[in-house]
């Protein structure tokens, strides 16, 4: 074992000696482990370590302005006895004292145990699992997404972590930008600050969201898979284009985007860092990961790097601009959208789901209106994605969105204006974990519209568990009984199934 009183790691990685006693290890009179630990990035030999030091976590952290070196153990029994792994990282000050460790040489599809200590104090023991090869009998995720802390508790986290899923993926919308709610309509909590807008303001946020005990469980049960819809940064943003341009200029924008994604990697168990190039600020999110020959998920990015909304912002807009059929707007950014093309192309697993921010399937609402920020905005490159989608090669597609605040079960048709078209996926829209949704009944009036919607639950909170073998496919939607009690039961309000080859949901 290293005796942490010896070595302390530089930031360059020189393994200096100094003396604990003589660095902030020692001086540490308050537990920096305010937010928790989580994993992230589970693959057959790895997964990615995450916590954050901060003794005062509303209040830009707490901690002094130089890199602090923390222990780290990884092992095989919840004990932490059978380790595999026990060293002295760093927490960079740069980083707002963040940790992403990478925990290799690690068996394929086992369960890990990991906990981080700094001076007299230890975080919460976490587990995590990485993934597994070959031959896999079934698998389990659970995804998630929406999670204003103003009007609702986290009980969905507690149901979520105690379900124990070999992968929880966030699908955005982890925090929400916004000032304080005003007190007449009904907050079971607030928001610390002002609309956020600079990198302390986004750190006090992610802070105070991580605080909440049961997000902290579901982080501490499983390895996540996360990625940012809009707000993380700004409501509906897009590209470099913010909310409101009139009120923010894109210099401004640009300085908050940059500051939105460095603390969203500060605050996620996700390897690659922000990057800055002159005033282009970039955070590599789309990615893909694979659990034996069962499941492989492709996670896209469909913020940072789309087109600005067509034919204005208003909800739900009329079908009265050509330009959002034009073929020059892209939803992903042409780059991604030929990644994306070759996962589902060289996929060779059972299930392959394409996990987004959005709804993907059409939706029209009462006068032929839609929904412009979502892919109903960008129809010309849905119906690209949905040609890859319909491939006879490519084994059982299924959708995952979130976004929307309501549950909703689609199937994914070849053509949405045909009645004769067949089905070429599933789509899993989830509901959000605590975000309400004033528009429930506008899109509950719609539904004769569309046939394609197989379940719809309107304004209620939750997430959706999925179990798969090499049959079937399982999708639970747990929603909440009562979203402003932490401690609300959870309860099934709709099971839908996938066979196998069926490329849509069982009647
Ligand atoms: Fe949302
Ligand atoms: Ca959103």
């Amino acid at each position: 074992m290293i005796n942490r009183r010896q070595f302390i790691l530089s930031s360059s990685g020189l393994l200096v000696t100094s003396k604990l006693g003589t660095s902030w290890g020692q001086d540490v009179v308050r537990d920096p482990f305010t937010l928790g630990v989580a994993s992230g990035v589970p693959r057959p030999n790895s997964v990615l370590l995450w916590t954050r030091l901060a003794p005062e976590p509303f209040a830009g952290g707490g901690m002094p302005q130089s890199d602090v070196p923390v222990r780290v153990r990884l092992a095989r029994d919840e004990e932490l006895r059978d380790t595999m792994i026990d060293r002295i990282i760093t927490a960079p000050a740069d980083d707002g004292h963040s940790i992403h460790f990478r925990a290799d040489g690690l068996e394929p599809g086992r369960e890990y145990w990991y906990q981080f200590e700094v001076g007299e104090f230890a975080s919460t023991v976490g587990r995590t699992k990485t993934a597994a090869t070959g031959g896999l009998d079934d698998f389990r995720l659970a995804f998630a997404s929406c999670q204003s802390l103003e009007t609702g508790y986290y009980a969905a986290y507690r149901d979520m972590a105690e379900a124990r899923p070999d992968l929880i993926i966030h699908l955005g919308d982890y925090i929400y930008e916004g000032g304080p709610r005003d007190e007449s309509r009904g907050p079971v909590r607030r928001h610390m600050g002002a609309e956020i807008k600079t990198l302390w303001d986004y750190r006090n946020r992610h802070a105070q969201y991580r605080s909440d005990p049961n997000l902290q469980a579901a982080h501490a049960t499983a390895p996540w898979m996360v990625a940012p819809d809009d707000h993380e940064i700004d409501n509906n943003w897009a590209g470099y284009t913010p909310e409101d341009p009139e009120e923010q200029t894109e210099l401004e924008f640009r300085v908050r985007r940059w500051a939105a994604l460095k603390a969203y990697y500060e605050h996620m168990p996700i390897e690659n860092r922000p990057q800055l190039a002159e005033l282009d600020s970039s955070l590599q999110i789309y990615t893909s990961l694979e659990f034996g020959d069962i499941a492989k998920v492709i996670l896209l990015d469909t913020r940072q790097y789309r087109a600005d909304q067509p034919c204005g912002q208003e909800f739900p807009a009329a079908d009265d601009c050509n330009e959002r059929y034009s073929n020059d707007i892209s939803f992903t950014g042409r780059e991604q959208e030929q990644w994306l093309f070759g996962e589902l192309r060289d996929s060779e697993k059972h299930w392959n789901f394409m996990a987004q921010q959005t709804w993907f399937s059409q939706f029209r609402y009462t006068g032929n209106r839609y929904n412009m920020d979502q892919w109903d905005g960008y129809p010309a490159q849905r119906q690209q994605v949905i040609q890859r989608l319909a491939d006879p090669e490519l084994s059982n597609p299924i959708v995952l969105s979130g976004d929307w605040h309501c549950g909703c079960a689609m199937n994914v048709m070849e053509d949405f204006n045909s009645t004769v078209a067949p089905s070429v996926a599933a789509e899993l829209a989830g509901t959000s974990i605590s975000s309400i949704c004033p528009w429930a009944a506008a899109v509950e009036e719609s539904i004769p519209e569309n046939p394609h919607v197989q379940y719809f639950s309107g304004d209620r909170r939750g997430y959706v568990l999925v179990d798969m073998n090499q049959e079937r496919l399982l999708a639970q939607y747990r929603l909440v009984e009562d979203a402003r009690d932490a401690n609300s039961g959870v309860a099934v309000d709709a099971e839908m199934i996938v066979e196998s080859g069926q490329r849509g949901f069982t009647a």
